[in-house]
């Protein structure tokens, strides 16, 4: 499998470090607000990611931690925390705040089919990791205190900035919107590992510490969390690509510090889901849920498909037209896998089954391009081939998807069939669907008039007949 590797900027073969084996870690949530599907985006397809990994026999760990201390309104260490902030808007308790947007992100989750990961660690319960790493980190020398804060010292590595090509006049006051002076700070790019003495004196959250009583910056707690359940050396970390700079650099400042060495070899950033009117954020403007468009009648696969359309590494506009093709798309692939449920099965063709699925896998191991992977899906459906081989593929490749198209061609075919149970049990229906039937014969004998008697006779009984071309409907008055 090839991925691009955002640290090296190019596509690598994907090596673990341990053979069979795949250490992942997801920056997760920061639960002060509901996920908007931006978020979702890049959860979506780490769990594409996550799933083919599987499906290609490798044994995965994956870790995610939810923030729920440390993030500020500023990347730069400045501005007020979210969490705090959030629990101001809604008169509760940071905790509160915390269990109420972390459940209703799992549920979110839960509908998009993106599997819970293996460990999910909230930041507040691993404080003393957390101490344990920055007191590390102060020993070696890479971090100082000032003004009662602890700072990583930048200035202590040969490379800081690396995935892209920032300067350190980037991060002038001013430039960046937001960046505020800390006097503190030795260097521009140092960044706060633990907090004591700051302008938040009203942090709900705090915990005693070698350097007093204090909270955790935002990184600190990737690293840590990643260190403790997945070791030394991490396979792919995964985050949007937002958060490649200064989150994820600073992961890989202060980790490689503290361990000596290399941490971590694939760094996979999904690119970004825009509105027309710009980037879709948490913290400001108007932001699309999952339950707005479940209220507007959208299946949340449909979602998940549109994502899938796109490859991750290009930034992705959203807009109800284009979410309403992906819904028209969902919803016929549901309709003809219905109907290959309902065909004679036959034989299961090993030889097919081989060639289609070493076409998905080619689309997958190929940077993860899920759109050509839904391609083979298509390839599949129109493929000369029994139904037992088709619905064994399709099963087969949903694994990856996870587009539950299977059950839901099932419900589909349920559904049929209870209206057709209605039908035949109401002895009303019954005469409709018989007079119907009756209608249709004359019309094939050419006895219009026969047939204008039916439907004027069913007319006079408030059922008006609607003739299609997929056969004749009708609606009963009232
Ligand atoms: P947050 O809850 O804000 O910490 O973000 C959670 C995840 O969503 C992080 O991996 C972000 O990089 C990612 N993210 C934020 N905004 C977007 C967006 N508009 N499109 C895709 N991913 C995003
Ligand atoms: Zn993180």
């Amino acid at each position: 499998m090839y991925l691009y590797n955002s640290l090296t900027r190019t596509k690598e073969e994907f090596i673990p470090n341990e053979a069979g084996k795949v250490s992942m870690y997801t920056c997760g949530p920061t639960v002060y607000h509901y996920a908007h599907i931006g978020n979702l985006r890049s959860y979506i397809m780490e769990d594409v990611l996550e799933k083919y990994l599987r499906f290609a026999g490798y044994e995965v760990t994956r870790v995610m931690n939810i923030t729920d201390v440390g993030h500020l309104t500023s990347d730069a260490d400045t501005g007020e925390d979210k969490m705090l902030k959030g629990a101001k808007r809604e008169k509760k308790t940071v905790l509160e705040i915390a269990k109420f947007y972390t459940d209703a992100f799992f549920e979110d989750c839960k509908k998009l089919n993106i599997k819970t990961p293996d460990v999910v660690a909230p930041a507040t319960t691993c404080i003393d990791e957390f101490i344990r790493v920055i007191e590390g980190l102060l020993e070696k020398g890479y971090a100082y205190e000032a003004g009662g804060n602890i700072y990583f010292d930048t200035a202590k590595l040969k490379q800081y900035y690396v995935f892209n090509d920032f300067k350190e006049e980037d991060l002038e006051v001013g430039v960046r919107e937001g960046v505020e002076a800390d006097h503190n700070k030795r260097n521009k790019a140092d960044f706060v590992l633990w907090f004591t003495k700051s302008k938040f004196d009203d942090q709900e959250l705090k915990w005693e510490s070698p350097w007093g009583i204090g909270y955790p910056g935002w990184h600190i707690e990737c690293s840590c969390i990643s260190m403790k359940h997945l070791g030394e050396k991490l396979d792919i970390h995964c985050g949007g690509i937002d958060n490649a700079f200064p989150h994820h650099t600073n992961e890989i400042a202060q980790s490689e510090a503290y361990l000596g060495h290399k941490w971590c070899n694939f760094w996979f950033h999904v690119h970004h889901l825009n509105t027309n009117s710009g980037k879709m954020s948490k913290s400001s403007g108007e932001f699309l849920t999952v339950s707005l468009l479940e209220s507007k009648g959208y299946d949340p696969l449909t979602y998940r498909l549109f994502c899938l359309q796109s490859h991750y590494r290009k930034s992705l506009v959203f807009s109800y037209e284009n979410l309403d093709n992906a819904a028209t798309a969902y919803k016929k692939l549901v309709t003809r896998i219905a109907a290959l449920q309902k065909e004679s099965a036959g034989e299961l063709d090993e030889t097919a089954f081989a060639a289609h699925k070493a076409a998905f896998c080619q689309a997958l191991d190929n940077d993860m391009n899920t759109s050509l992977a839904v391609t083979a899906l298509y390839d599949v459906l129109k493929a000369k081939i029994t139904p037992a081989t088709k619905l064994a593929l399709i099963n087969d490749f949903d694994r990856v998807l996870g587009l539950s198209l299977t059950a839901a061609a099932e419900r589909l075919n349920q559904t049929e069939t209870e209206e057709a149970t209605a039908v035949s049990d109401d002895p009303f229906l019954r005469e409709i669907e018989e007079q119907i039937e009756r209608r249709k014969q004359a019309k094939k004998d050419k006895n219009y008039a026969l047939a204008d008697e039916i439907r004027n006779a069913l007319a006079a009984k408030g059922v008006t007949l609607i003739d299609t071309p997929q056969g004749t409907k009708y609606q009963i008055e009232g």
